[in-house]
């Protein structure tokens, strides 16, 4: 009897990031002793904590906090509550952070961080509690000046402000800047709450200029609906897209003519999920990502374009606004298929740019206005935008290479003109 071969098994984030930074190490000859340093993160601390629950039962958690590399500046990174979290995954996030900085060239290096935990299942004393425990946790790494934490899935400025207080406490007064993603009246910046939407609409103007797309005929597929996902549909529309279709954790929706997306987000609001919405086709999250659209955005988990869909997908573009929905495996075919991939290192960078921008604001107490933090925004991207496009010319490369060309080499040059201590 004739079995069909089982698939594959998807490699987690972790081998992805490595897979992805040896290819870029390789096409830079990069010096095989650096090669070994930067495949590896730095630090990673795994902290165990008791929390008081309602109940007044004791409940462990387990979280983590994770530094790739500091050589161009303090460790920057988000923080993510999810019951799938790992510390492999942490690792994996961790590194993307040093290459999104080095690639928009802000003076920071790579982390990130996260508890296992399913915040739905949490009263907000819980969670504020937990928050707090870990903060104090992972407060010996983090500060201003050497590890500075911002929002990830299901982390909002609600739990950056729990964690700011509880790190000023710790130290007699206030500390703004040792976290960004605040609210507005204790440090927070203007523009950070939609800035990763809008580096991804950002880029995605730039990546249908280069390939001769007009934004009208373009229609969108956009899988996620937080706070990057529906920021990202609606600034899309606003700049002229179709967005066809959106998901969240619950399923999708899809209508071919294309949704007013502040109607999506009013019933996203009002019931907390964007299905049900009046008069779409329901589709599930595997069926969103083939649909028949010119622009995918997936904006949720990591491996979610894999060997395994990678042939069914129908989008000519895709613009990551997720960390690593598209694996190393399912790169190579959507690369022979002609399909274009504008990697998360690059498209979901706004957010940290714009953290960048609050930090600054925060050391100096001295705060811009929103059109300012807007525009400066799109000058860092529009020129990290060219400057990844060049290096996929010159080398012939994947849009993913040639932004990872110009990140590792940042990196590179800085360490050597460091040096190694002592
Ligand atoms: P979020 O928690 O605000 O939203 C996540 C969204 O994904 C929700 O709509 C949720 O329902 C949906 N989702 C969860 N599991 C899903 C699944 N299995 N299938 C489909 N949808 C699912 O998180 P976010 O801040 O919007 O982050 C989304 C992605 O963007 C993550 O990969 C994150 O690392 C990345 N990112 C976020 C920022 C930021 O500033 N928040 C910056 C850079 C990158």
């Amino acid at each position: 009897m004739v079995t069909a071969a089982a698939p594959a098994p998807v490699d987690g984030p972790w081998e992805n990031a490595q897979r992805q930074f040896d290819e870029a190490a390789e096409l830079l000859h990069l010096d095989p002793s650096l090669r070994a340093v930067l495949r590896q993160v730095r630090r990673e601390l795994l902290v165990r904590f008791p929390v008081k629950m309602d109940d007044g039962s004791l409940r462990t958690f387990e979280g983590y906090r994770v530094q790739h590399n500091t050589t161009r500046g303090p460790a920057k990174g988000g923080l993510r509550f999810h019951p799938d979290a790992t510390l492999e995954e942490v690792k994996a996030l961790a590194m993307w952070m040093t290459w999104k900085c080095a690639l928009v060239n802000i003076p920071y290096g790579g982390a990130k961080g996260g508890i296992v935990v399913d915040t739905s299942k949490l009263s907000t004393r819980e969670l504020e509690r937990m928050t707090r425990r870990f903060a104090s946790e992972i407060s010996i790494l983090m500060g201003p000046e050497s590890d500075i934490p911002a929002p990830d899935m299901n982390t909002n400025p609600q739990i950056m402000a729990w964690i700011m207080d509880t790190y000023s406490m710790e130290h007699g007064y206030s500390i703004p800047a040792v976290v960004t993603g605040k609210p507005l009246g204790i440090g927070g910046s203007e523009g950070r709450s939609t800035a990763t939407g809008r580096g991804v609409t950002i880029v995605s103007v730039k990546a249908c200029e280069r390939l001769g797309m007009k934004l009208s005929d373009t229609r969108v597929a956009v899988q996620g609906f937080g706070n990057v996902g529906s920021v990202t549909a609606n600034l899309m529309a606003q700049s002229g897209f179709k967005i066809c279709a959106v998901s969240d954790v619950a399923g999708g929706i899809y209508n071919p003519e294309g949704f007013d997306i502040a109607e999506v987000m009013a019933h996203h609001k009002a019931t907390g999920s964007v299905t049900g919405f009046p008069g779409a086709n329901a589709v599930n999250n595997q069926e969103l990502l083939e649909l028949d659209v010119e622009l995918l955005v997936p904006a949720a988990l990591e491996n979610q374009i894999t060997a395994r869909n990678a042939d069914d997908i129908k989008a000519k573009l895709i613009v990551e606004a997720a960390n690593g929905p598209t694996t190393p495996d399912a790169d190579v075919i959507l690369e022979k298929r002609g399909v274009t991939v504008v990697p998360d290192i690059l498209a979901n960078s706004g957010g940290v740019t714009v953290s960048y921008f609050e930090w600054v604001q925060d050391l100096q107490s001295f705060f811009w206005e929103e059109g300012e933090i807007n525009n400066k925004l799109e000058r860092i991207m529009v020129r990290a935008f060219k400057q990844m496009c060049e290096q996929a010319d010159e080398h012939r490369c994947s849009l993913r290479m040639g932004a990872y060309l110009v990140a590792v080499k940042r990196i590179a040059d800085a360490t050597s003109s460091r040096g190694i201590y002592p």
